[in-house]
């Protein structure tokens, strides 16, 4: 697996835009649009993350609603495997399997088709977003994986914001591109 040299490390931290005070005030949004608009930087990270993924011998990669599509579904496609997408509630149009998280005020849902994995008992599944705030999403989401029958191999992000401990919410390891 090809570590990220210091000098792609840095490209790809140039390419995240910080937005202040988005969508509330004191929060400071990681928009990876400006990654996705880079061509360089885009093919920076899938590359590494094609070389880190591909001796995992995975069967799905399940993508995070909604920028988890976008880099789950690039990976999915290099890698030459299934990808499911995990989605916010009432949203997929068959039978679903659901779970619910809390947040700061109030709670929310995600969910997954109950044939997501196509009937493969123990698939070994990668889970994908872009960034990992307080666990609370990629946590409901792993739980939704073993649910459906498969094995959370690992959770992967572009981004963790460390100080918020997610990780300790998800029951899979965790690997972050970048961490702050
Ligand atoms: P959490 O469940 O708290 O880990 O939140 C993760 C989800 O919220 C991910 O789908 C992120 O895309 C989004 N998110 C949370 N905080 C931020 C942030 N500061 N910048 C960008 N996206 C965020």
């Amino acid at each position: 697996m090809a570590n990220l040299t210091e000098q792609e490390r840095a490209k790809l931290l140039d390419s995240i835009r910080d937005v202040k005070d988005f969508p509330k005030e004191g929060i400071v949004f990681k928009d990876i649009t400006t990654l996705l608009n880079n061509p360089e930087a885009l093919d920076i990270l899938m590359s590494h993350l094609e070389s880190r993924y591909r001796g995992y011998n995975l069967d799905f990669i399940v993508g995070i609603d909604a920028r988890g599509f976008i880099f789950g579904s690039i990976l999915a496609d290099r890698l030459k495997v299934g990808f499911v997408p995990a989605r916010k509630r009432g949203k997929l149009p068959y039978r679903t399997i659901s779970e619910s998280y809390s947040l700061e005020y109030g709670s929310d849902e995600v969910e997954i088709h109950l044939d997501a994995f196509r009937g493969i008992d123990g698939a070994k599944v990668l889970v994908i977003d872009d960034l990992i705030a307080t666990g609370g999403t990629a946590g409901a989401v792993v739980n939704l994986v073993k649910r459906a029958g498969g094995v959370a191999v690992e959770s992967c992000f572009i981004v963790e914001l460390k100080f918020l401990s997610g990780r300790e919410r998800v029951a899979s390891p965790i690997y972050s591109v970048l961490s702050y």
